[in-house]
């Protein structure tokens, strides 16, 4: 349905040399997008990630390194980029303590990297969408950009002010052909996820299935992990024409985890 539907356009995708960046980045290149791939690194992997995903989808893709803790590096990635049609800010990080022992660094990188980004990056790319009248912002958010758990203060905050700057977004580029969403995943395993379940086996004094099944996946009511290919999927038809007059709203993407 959507073979070819980004042809022509560049998207740039933060944080996307594995896990829901690069599930994302797949499926826009997939419907025909050139695509820019991000990271703090710099390895041959990531170059050459970037190579075989566009002999394999038959688009253009670079890799450009740009941390996206640093406000001046966000901004010099979308410079780097040439062009920005759609803009995906999803680089992020997770720390899980409790509020009086969250460690101050983890506290504001968490803050830098999963909201203050998607500020730079957007307030960056929004000025060559504007001269076009066309743009795609979408914001990776998560279920926790809608609702809270404990020892997540610092992801919580950051999550739910990403919601609050894709209103904003929305709204201030309202009628000029750019929107803005955040797409909200639930529980997606990916290595942000796969890093928590040692934490939460010692915490609860469980094993790896007993975690996932009764920890994770207990506020997830289908029981299953959402997945990269349907992040990217929502991505793809928020891209698209038939997604022109969505802006400045949530899709959870979370096998009913906010409907609870
Ligand atoms: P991941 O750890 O696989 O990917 C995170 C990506 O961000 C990686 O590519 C990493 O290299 C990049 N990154 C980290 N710090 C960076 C920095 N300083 N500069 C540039 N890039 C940086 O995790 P993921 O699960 O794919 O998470 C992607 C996004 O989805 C995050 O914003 C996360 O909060 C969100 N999310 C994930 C889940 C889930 O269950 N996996 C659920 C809801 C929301």
């Amino acid at each position: 349905m959507f073979e070819n539907v980004l042809k022509g356009k560049t998207a740039v995708v933060t944080g996307s040399n594995s896990g829901i960046g690069l599930g994302i980045a797949r499926e826009l290149a997939a419907a025909g997008a050139d695509v820019v791939l991000n990271s703090f690194t710099n390895d041959e992997a990531d170059h050459k990630l970037a190579a075989d995903m566009a002999s394999e989808f038959g688009v253009d893709v670079r890799y450009i390194q740009a941390d996206m803790s640093k406000a001046d590096e966000c901004r010099a990635l979308i410079e780097k980029a040439g062009s920005c049609d759609i803009l995906v800010n999803n680089a992020g990080i997770q720390h899980v303590a409790p509020i009086p022992e969250f460690p101050v660094d983890k506290w504001d990188a968490i803050i830098a990297i999963n909201m203050s980004s998607a500020f730079h990056c957007t307030a960056a790319a929004l000025p060559e969408m504007q001269k076009k009248g066309w743009g795609r912002v979408i914001n990776i958010a998560s279920a926790h950009g809608l609702t809270a758990s404990p020892y997540k203060s610092a992801y919580v905050a950051a999550k739910h002010g990403v919601v609050g700057l894709t209103k904003v977004t929305a709204l201030e580029e309202a009628g000029k052909g750019i929107t803005c969403n955040a797409i909200c995943p639930g529980y997606v395993l990916t290595p942000i996820v796969e890093k928590q379940i040692p934490d939460q086996m010692k915490t609860h004094n469980m094993s790896r299935e007993d975690v996932i099944k009764n920890v994770m996946l207990a506020r997830q009511p289908s029981g299953e992990f959402a997945t990269v290919e349907q992040m990217g999927g929502t991505a793809v038809f928020l891209a698209s024409d038939a997604a022109a007059q969505i802006t400045g709203t949530t899709i959870s993407v979370d096998g009913g985890w906010t409907a609870l």
